[in-house]
């Protein structure tokens, strides 16, 4: 399990850091550890997320070093134990407004407040929604966004997954464990998903794909009971009975906290090849600040590579 410090800002006076990084997942953790072993001493804020989405996968298959995959909690929790060896501290805090006009950066967090001579912003992403009528109804009660959280409560249920990604696919391919049947819904006739991915799912005799087709509306009184969907090639709509409907249609980032502060693009936080943002002593890894990769491997080299640019940019100050 994920371990978190019990130190606390709660009633205190701000706290001053030298690093403080917001958000625990593989950037954020990455730079924690690179931050911990320059003898910065940083602080991590979990936001809601611990371990970040990564923790939320059941088998990470892709992160070098696992020949044999790696439970995604339990690499959080590698990622945390090995950056706290170093003297990093991990705070179950969320950040929710921060201040970057002066230095030290003023943040206010649900315990209290931090001044920090440089941040390093690794807040991630979260799922997107449908946006069709019942789902947000039906959230938790049939509807959800994370195979490996709600599985096991389609045990010898039939689900709907929705998208064509990496994760439709994946997180398809975790739920036939339980559900006796598991039909993807996506909106084009060719997956974006990974070919290994794909050569799963379309071999596995529980998965089966419903193409050119939308979800128009989510159908249930007290749980999920049918999806509406819709042929967007011929425009015919049909009930489809099914007790779940997953949801894997990409993420939005979590950056809405600097809009107006810092210079983004389509949501995310604009980082040069350095992980520099517009302004100097703040830093942005992972997806937060990545619209393109988006893996472990990639959010937690940008989480290394800010920690070692804030290490040079507290280094130059203080010459
Ligand atoms: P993604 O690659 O952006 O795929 C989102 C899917 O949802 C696409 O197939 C898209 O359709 C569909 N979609 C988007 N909006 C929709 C809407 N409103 N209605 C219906 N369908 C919609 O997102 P992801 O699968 O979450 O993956 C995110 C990133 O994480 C990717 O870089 C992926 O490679 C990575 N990832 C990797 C692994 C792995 O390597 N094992 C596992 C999980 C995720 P279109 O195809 O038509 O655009």
């Amino acid at each position: 399990m994920l371990h978190l410090s019990s130190v606390s800002t709660g009633g205190e006076a701000p706290r001053h850091v030298k690093v403080l990084i917001l958000g625990a997942g593989p950037a954020g953790l990455a730079a924690a550890l690179y931050a911990a072993r320059a003898e910065l001493q940083p602080v991590v804020l979990t936001g809601t997320q611990l371990g970040g989405q990564a923790a939320l996968t059941h088998t990470i298959e892709n992160y070098p070093g696992f020949p044999d995959g790696v439970g995604g909690a339990e690499l959080g929790d590698l990622f945390q134990r090995q950056a706290e060896r170093f003297g990093a501290t991990v705070e179950f805090d969320t950040a929710h407004s921060v201040d970057l006009a002066q230095r030290p950066f003023r943040v206010q967090t649900d315990n209290g407040e931090y001044r920090a001579e440089t941040l390093i912003i690794a807040t991630g992403a979260s799922p997107n929604h449908l946006k069709v009528p019942g789902e947000a109804e039906l959230t938790g009660r049939g509807v959800s966004y994370c195979a490996t959280c709600d599985g096991w409560f389609f045990k010898d249920k039939q689900v709907v997954v929705v998208g064509g990604g990496d994760s439709a696919l994946e997180e398809g391919l975790f739920l036939t464990r339980y559900a006796t049947s598991v039909t993807i819904v996506h909106r084009r006739e060719t997956l974006r998903a990974g070919a290994i991915l794909q050569k799963r799912a379309f071999a596995h005799p529980k998965i089966r794909f419903i193409w050119n087709t939308i979800v128009t509306e989510i159908l249930g009184k007290e749980a999920v009971e049918a999806v509406r969907l819709k042929n967007v090639q011929t425009g015919e709509e049909t009930v489809f009975p099914t007790d779940g409907v997953f949801i894997f249609i990409g993420h939005t980032p979590n950056t809405h906290m600097f809009v107006g502060q810092l210079e983004m693009e389509n949501g995310y936080i604009k980082v040069d090849s350095r992980m520099h943002t517009s302004i100097p002593g703040v830093f942005a890894a992972g997806e937060a600040a990545d619209p393109h990769f988006r893996q472990v491997i990639t959010s937690a080299g940008m989480g290394a590579a800010a920690a070692m640019e804030a290490t040079r940019f507290l280094a130059e100050l203080s010459k």
